[in-house]
């Protein structure tokens, strides 16, 4: 049997993170548990973008903060974290009209977002064809990170520090006694920890149902492909609003895009050749040269959606030393300092920091209090 103070379920960006913040307040005594390898659920699969141009005030106080801790830990555990920006391409006077109520609300919230017209998106983004841009939206604070070195340097180091990881260890049920969940049956024998962290994905689903706990997440393929790597061509990671299509040069030199497509499910094949059929030509459009461009990799993950695209967080009403880092909507990389930052303190001092954490928490689904955003796609 394995002891703990706390015993984190999850190895990705949310879980790895949430040990960091623990560890910063003086904790030590922590497992990570994780089925797979460490970044191998959604994070590693993740298109690296970081953003607080969001319109509801929960995600851009969370993701404001995030944005700075971005900064802090990058220099911490010596990964890649760039704040290159986001431009979003828009192609119409609707969507520029929409934009600008955006830019307004994120400006009156400390984000520094502008609307920009094609010469100037030129200037962001030299290769691309100005005459194919309507207008655009420049997110200067946003950026990118490694997602591989931002869990592994972290995991490694916190390691060192006495944090213990479990690989290839699956959770399989949550044990009950009264009101409180006092530990984990894995298939690697029992976890006994004063507090247990779901950072599971949609994972979390399966292990709340062994304790009769319902949760609204929502597992919604998304497709992404790498191409061979060139010397830097842009630094911002751009998104075509009308398409909801994204585009980023990694560290690494690749081209990483991304978009939506309507899923059928039973037919794999051919919704992966809908998804290159449709990213080709809305980047060949913008940069024409990269139809001689080389693809390298394809891979699907998986957005865990809520039904208001806001993550569920903190302790749960029938047992409140369990926590829950879920349901990210596609924004659980950008979220991750938040997320741990507000786990850590919910467990170490009894009310999350930042305080509108608290917002998030399941029940806002129980008492109808939905949290609204307009800026996301996928
Ligand atoms: C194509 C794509 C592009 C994306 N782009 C971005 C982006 O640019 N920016 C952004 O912020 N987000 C992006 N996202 C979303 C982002 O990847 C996720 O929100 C984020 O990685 C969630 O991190 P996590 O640690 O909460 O979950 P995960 O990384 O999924 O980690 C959960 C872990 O729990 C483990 N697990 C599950 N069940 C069990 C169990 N029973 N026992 C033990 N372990 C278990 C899994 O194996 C997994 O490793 C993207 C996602 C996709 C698919």
């Amino acid at each position: 049997m394995i002891r703990a103070s706390v015993a984190i379920v999850g190895g990705g960006v949310s879980g790895v993170f949430t040990a960091h913040y623990l560890v910063e307040l003086g904790l030590r005594d922590i497992v990570v548990i994780e089925k797979n390898y460490l970044g191998s659920g959604s994070t590693f699969r993740c298109a690296t973008g970081i953003r607080a141009s969001f319109t509801s005030r929960e995600h851009v106080e969370l993701m404001k903060y995030s944005v700075d801790e971005w900064l802090r830990l990058s220099n911490i555990y010596g990964f890649n974290y760039l704040r290159g920006g986001y431009v979003w391409l828009l192609s119409n006077e609707e969507e520029l009209e929409r934009f600008k109520q955006y830019v307004s609300f994120q400006n009156k919230h400390g984000i520094p977002t502008r609307i920009i017209d094609p010469p100037t998106i030129k200037e962001l983004v030299p290769p691309i064809r100005e005459e194919e841009v309507y207008a655009g939206v420049h997110d200067p604070l946003a950026g990118k990170a490694d997602p591989f070195k931002a869990v592994l340097n972290t995991a490694y180091r916190l390691m060192e520090k006495g944090v213990r990881f479990y690989t290839r260890t699956r959770a399989l049920r949550l044990l009950v006694s009264r009101d409180k969940v006092y530990g984990i049956e894995t298939n690697r024998g029992v976890v006994v920890a004063d507090n247990i962290v779901l950072a599971t994905g949609y994972g979390t689903k399966e292990l709340l149902k062994t304790i009769n706990i319902k949760i609204p997440l929502e597992n919604i393929p998304h497709h992404a492909l790498i191409t061979e790597a060139f010397k830097e061509a842009f630094k911002p990671l751009l998104v075509d609003w009308a398409t909801a299509s994204y585009i980023v040069q990694t560290f690494y030199g690749g081209f990483l895009m991304g978009t939506d497509i309507p899923e059928k499910p039973d037919t794999p094949l051919i919704n992966r050749l809908r998804f290159l059929y449709k990213i080709t030509r809305v980047w060949t459009r913008y940069f024409p040269w990269l139809s001689n461009v080389n693809i390298l990799r394809y891979w699907t993950g998986y957005y865990v959606n809520t039904p208001d695209h806001h993550p569920i967080l903190g302790p749960i009403e029938e047992y409140e030393n369990l926590y829950i880092a879920a349901g990210f909507s596609g924004h659980g990389f950008m979220i991750a300092p938040a997320t741990g930052t507000a786990i850590a303190h919910w467990i170490i001092d009894g009310k999350p920091y930042p305080e509108i954490a608290g917002n998030l928490k399941l029940e806002r689904y129980r008492k109808g209090r939905l949290v609204k955003e307009l800026a996301v796609f996928g």
